[in-house]
């Protein structure tokens, strides 16, 4: 509980600015060895308006750390195959450390081309099969950003998770199911709802902690909660011009013990999350990298910056 007896809020932004300061003094010290800073490539595939601020966001927090990022827009009646010669290049051009893909994608266009198509050590967000398939095995690789923030945020925040019970709603390959994967890692008990759980109001009263994560405006009522439980609520909606979550912040707040607020929550963390993939994927080509590229790489980032 707060001081003043409401819950304790879980705001993304102190988490994110940590998570930021560490991942600018890895930029300082990569670029003094390596001789040129790392750098993001994030594919807008159409004018999708939402997607477009939200990628301008990734930018700006590149920006914030010292990493270079470059937006790649293609056309929304781009080709599978145009697309996928795109993520060739990007995979092959030897500046650009990490790629993401904005989602959704243009509906003729094909998921599993994106995820096949991608270099998984340049999948900082997982969409590649076998940075999904690491992530089950419960090895290192690359994992959704947005799931890895939920988690996070509870780690961050000293919420215990070991031996306890964890719901997650939504079983998305981008939300709900690696965040109960990453979960299961922390050592708690996890169960995952969707849209066919027979008894979630039950299942819920029974939880320790909740992620919420299935884009669906205010669904989770303080009244399906236990009093004392931990909610994290992914989601993002916008309703009337407003953001708001997949839990009904106002009743939930009356029985809760600590919540993420939305706006505010776990997007600010996301963000954070894939900065420090970025650095990873940085570091891990780096040291992979014959000595010759090396010094080509070096010459040719330089004159980029
Ligand atoms: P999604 O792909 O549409 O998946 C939604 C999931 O919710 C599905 O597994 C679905 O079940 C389940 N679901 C839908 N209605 C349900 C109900 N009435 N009861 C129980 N489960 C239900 O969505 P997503 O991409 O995972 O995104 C989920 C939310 O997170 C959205 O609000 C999205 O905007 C937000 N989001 C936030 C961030 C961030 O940075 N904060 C990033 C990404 C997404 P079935 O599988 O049975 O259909």
């Amino acid at each position: 509980m707060s001081p003043r007896g409401g819950p304790r809020l879980l705001a993304g932004a102190p988490i994110a600015a940590e998570i930021r300061a560490g991942v600018k003094e890895a930029v300082g010290a990569y670029e003094r060895r390596q001789g040129y800073r790392p750098s993001l490539a994030v594919v807008l595939v159409g004018k999708d308006a939402p997607s477009a601020v939200y990628l301008q966001q990734i930018l700006r927090s590149c920006r914030s750390v010292g990493v270079h990022g470059r937006m790649v827009e293609v056309s929304g009646r781009a080709s599978n195959a145009h697309l996928r010669s795109v993520l060739a290049d990007l995979n092959g051009d030897p500046l650009i450390n990490g790629i993401i893909v904005q989602m959704p994608l243009p509906r003729h266009l094909d998921l599993e081309t994106v995820a096949e198509t991608l270099d998984p050590a340049k999948d900082v967000d997982c969409i590649t099969p076998l940075n999904a398939g690491l992530l089950s095995l419960g090895k290192e690789g690359f994992q959704p950003a947005t799931a890895r923030a939920s988690v996070e945020i509870l780690v961050r925040s000293g919420i215990e998770l070991e031996g306890r019970r964890v719901v997650v709603v939504g079983r998305s390959n981008v939300v709900g199911k690696p965040a109960a994967l990453l979960l299961l890692r922390h050592h708690a008990t996890v169960s995952i709802a969707h849209s066919r759980t027979a008894d979630l109001r039950g299942l819920l009263r029974s939880a320790d902690v909740v992620v919420v994560a299935i884009g669906r405006p205010g669904f989770v009522t303080g009244s399906m909660l236990k009093r004392g439980a931990v909610v994290v609520d992914v989601g993002i909606n916008v309703v009337d011009g407003t953001i708001v979550g997949d839990v009904d912040q106002a009743s939930a707040r009356e029985v809760v013990s600590a919540i993420t607020p939305v706006p505010g929550g776990v997007g600010p963390v996301t963000n954070a999350i894939l900065l420090t993939q970025l650095m990873t994927a940085a570091e891990r080509q780096a040291a992979a990298e014959p000595r010759g590229r090396r010094a080509l790489r070096t010459g040719a980032a330089q004159a980029l910056h």
